[in-house]
């Protein structure tokens, strides 16, 4: 069923509609300028929202405490990935005690779905996601994360060691 509307003779004229629409913005505009506690939008970039700290943003490769790679090289992160966007080249360590390490680990975060499958099937540790949540790139390329942006970018200053508490987690800002 369709309503059809009368036409009044004010609605043939289009000033009346456009003063009043004007009216509701200059209404929001004062009560914004006057109150700018209650507004809803932040002044993003100067300010930001600060979300708690168990939620999934950028990720972290975790190191050692010598400040090597945390992670093994397993597969793991990458075959329970949904978005296919984690790519691993593994290499054998010096080291026989450790079996495999990655010589490159990248994350295509224009493809990244932000679950979290990757952070719970890692069997050591060795990759996280923290508050972080701003991913600045000028082009496709600069949305891969290598190694030395998930585990050594500057905020992470020098890399989070897997002491594997909560508090340290926090206190590293991720
Ligand atoms: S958060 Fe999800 S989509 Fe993103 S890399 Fe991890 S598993 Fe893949
Ligand atoms: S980050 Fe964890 S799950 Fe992924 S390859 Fe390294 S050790 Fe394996």
């Amino acid at each position: 069923m369709s309503i059809v509307k009368k036409e009044n003779s004010l609605s043939k004229w289009y000033l009346p509609g456009i003063l009043k629409g004007l009216g509701i913005t200059f209404r929001n505009l004062i009560k914004n300028l006057t109150s700018r506690d209650e507004m809803l939008t932040l002044n993003y970039p100067e300010e930001k929202y600060e979300y708690g700290p168990r939620f999934k943003g950028n990720h972290v490769l975790t190191v050692k405490k010598d400040g090597s790679l945390r992670c093994t090289a397993c597969m793991l992160c990458a075959t329970n990935c949904p978005a296919d966007c984690i790519t691993i080249v593994a290499a054998e360590h010096d080291d026989p005690s450790v079996e495999k390490y990655p010589i490159n680990y990248e994350i295509d975060i224009l493809r990244c779905v932000f679950c979290g499958f990757c952070e719970e099937a890692c069997p050591v540790d060795a990759i996280r996601m923290g508050p972080e949540w701003q991913v600045p790139g000028v082009n496709g390329a600069s949305f891969i994360n290598n190694i030395s942006e998930l585990a050594y970018r500057p905020s992470l200053g020098g890399g989070i060691k897997t002491v594997l508490d909560d508090e340290e987690r926090i206190k590293g800002g991720i």
